[in-house]
Formats: structure tokens, sequence, C-alpha cells
């Protein structure tokens, strides 16, 4: 297993660009979250542009986009547009830039409908679901600013195209100098889609590998019961044996790098640990809810935004370990508990 490194440790400023290998051009857009950038990759081709993931659609995302388009852009046309996962810093701002240039969009199908359900959400959806998160110790306050979130994805993405190419597993992309093969992988998303180019030794990995910060596993509203962090455990380990450890991985977050088999041990370690804390907090004599594991869990102050994921990820680790028999629920009145098996 090769050590990781990273060969451009200087990420471009907010809307500019770095080539990183002949027709590939690695470009970063601000986002108005705590992480703050998203990576955008730009493939040229003989008759026009590929870009894989959108950004953000805000003013200033689309004045950067304005930027390229009168200048590393201008000389032919965006054809496609490829988008890796449903996310709002990925897919947001797909419309704007499909309606702006024309480009064509494709996108694995359960991610496409996955932003278009997200979009139809509202606050109201939360009824359903109420009495699962009070069941988890919730206060009814934090289930109110639970509510805000659903109404905010149709904030950060107002509009998706209403057309699209659909992207499946094994389906083999030609852009610009590279042929890349599909692989769509859960966890982070239902089912991200990652674009291997082995004879360019190339994977953009989107945010199911990222360095430096471990992406995101979190249970959906929509699916409390659900364990997406056992297949994002299984497709870690699943990963090396299909890409190359020589492979430079773009990520959708933080720098390009080398390392890919280090990094996906490392990720798998990372739960590992994580799991192994929240079993010696699962104390048989006093057994918590999920919403007391969080604080104890996170240490640092959370908002509400980073709340509501430390609790949904909380409890992706207590639905894996449940599912796997290392901890066991124990009924307290109304009360989910949790105590080590
Ligand atoms: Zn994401």
């Amino acid at each position: 297993m090769i050590e990781l490194s990273y060969p451009y440790p200087e990420p471009p400023a907010d809307g500019a660009t770095r080539e990183i290998a002949p027709g590939l051009h690695w470009l970063r857009l601000p986002l108005p979250f705590r992480l703050n950038h998203v990576n955008v990759y730009l493939v040229e081709g003989e008759r026009g542009w590929t870009a894989i993931d959108a950004g953000v659609d805000t003013a200033q995302a689309r004045a950067l986009w304005e930027g390229l388009l009168g200048g590393l852009l201008a000389d032919k046309p965006v054809e496609r547009l490829i988008v890796t996962h449903y996310h709002p810093d990925h897919v947001g701002a797909a419309a704007w830039l499909c309606g702006r240039t024309g480009a064509a969009l494709a996108m694995g199908e359960t991610e496409y409908l996955t932003a278009r359900v997200h979009r139809l959400a509202t606050a109201d959806d939360l009824g359903a679901e109420r009495d699962f998160y009070l069941r988890h110790g919730l206060a009814a306050e934090q289930l109110g600013l639970m509510a805000q979130r659903l109404d905010r994805y149709r904030s950060v993405v107002p509009d998706l195209p209403r057309r699209y190419s659909p992207i499946r597993a094994g389906d083999r992309l030609k852009f610009g100098p590279f042929e890349a093969e599909a692989t769509m992988l859960p966890g982070h998303s239902p089912a991200q889609v990652l674009l291997h180019a082995p004879a360019h030794d190339l994977l953009f990995a989107a945010d199911h590998v990222l360095p430096q910060i471990s992406p995101n596993v979190s249970v959906a509203e929509e699916k409390p019961e659900d364990d997406p962090l056992g297949r994002y455990l299984a497709s870690l380990a699943e990963l090396p044996a299909r890409v190359p450890d020589r492979t430079l991985v773009l990520p959708g977050h933080r720098l390009p790098f080398f390392g890919l088999h280090r990094r996906c041990a490392e990720l798998a370690a990372h739960h590992a640990a994580r799991c192994a804390d929240l079993a010696r907090l699962c104390d048989p004599a006093a057994p918590p809810t999920v919403a007391e594991i969080v604080p104890r869990l996170f240490t640092m102050e959370l908002d509400a935004h980073q709340f509501w994921f430390a609790f949904s990820e909380t409890l992706a680790h207590v639905n894996l370990m449940a599912r796997r028999g290392e901890i066991a629920e124990v009924r307290d009145g109304s009360l989910r508990r949790w105590r080590r098996a």
C-alpha cells in the first residue's frame, strides 16, 4: 500500500483552474458552508467540454462560471455535465449551467430521482417521522431545527434539468482523452457515480473517498432504520480490488491524491474507532439515547446544521452496530436506549 501524497498541494483560487493532465482542468468553486469549496473537473474534447459536477447555484458561483465561459471555455461549447450525486454542492447549479450553455445532463438514475424527491420535501414531511426522532431522545425544539432542513434543499437546488441521460453501473463514458467506467457506490449518497479511467490511472471519486476528512455517512430522514454505513464499509473493502493503488484520485473536496488503498483502510479504521467509542458509551448500567450519545462523541460546539449531521451519523453507527448485535435496544417508556451487548 502506498502512502498518501498530494501531487498538487496548492489548490487553484476560487473560480480559477489548474491543468493536472493534458485536457483535464481542476476548478475550485466556493460553497456557503463550513466545507467552503467543491472541486469541479473540466475535460476538453475535440468538439466541446465535459464538466464533472456543477457546484452550488449562488450569484457568486454563477459569476465565476461566467468568467470561465468567457475564458478557458470560450472556444468550444460545454457539451455535457456529469453530476456524481444529488447533494446541493454537486447538483445545485446543474439547471442553470445546462440552461446557460446547452450542456446535456448525465446522472445516475437513483441520484437524479433522489434530487427530484428532495426538491418536493417540506418541513411538514417531518410529521410522519416525528415520533421516531422523539423516541431517539431529541427534544421538540431540536426537531423544529431539523424540519427547517427539509425546506432547505429546494432553496439551494432551485431547479433541475427536466431531461437527462441516465448513467448505469458498468457504462463506459468517453470524454476528452479519457474512457471511464462508471461505478455506483452507496453510503455517502444512495448510488454515487465514480468514474475510473484505467488507461490514464485516474479515478473521479466524488465524495466517496475524500482525503483529510471522512465523507459524511448519514441515515436519511425517509429511511430511519437503514444501514448506509454497512454498505459504505463494504464498498471501501471492495474498491481496492477494482482500482489500482497507483491511481490518481480526484475527489469532490480537498486535494487530488495518491494512496487510494491506504485511504480506504484509514476510513474503515476511523469508523471502527467510532464504533468502539460508541460501544464504550453504551454502558449497560446507564444506557443512553442516540441524542445523549451525540454530544459525547462530538465534543466541539455544533450549530443546528452540524448537529443534524452529527445526529444522523451517530444513528448510522447505531443502526450498523445493532444489526451486528454489538449493541442492543433497551426500552425506557417511549425512549429507545442502547447498551453494549
Ligand atoms: Zn456529497
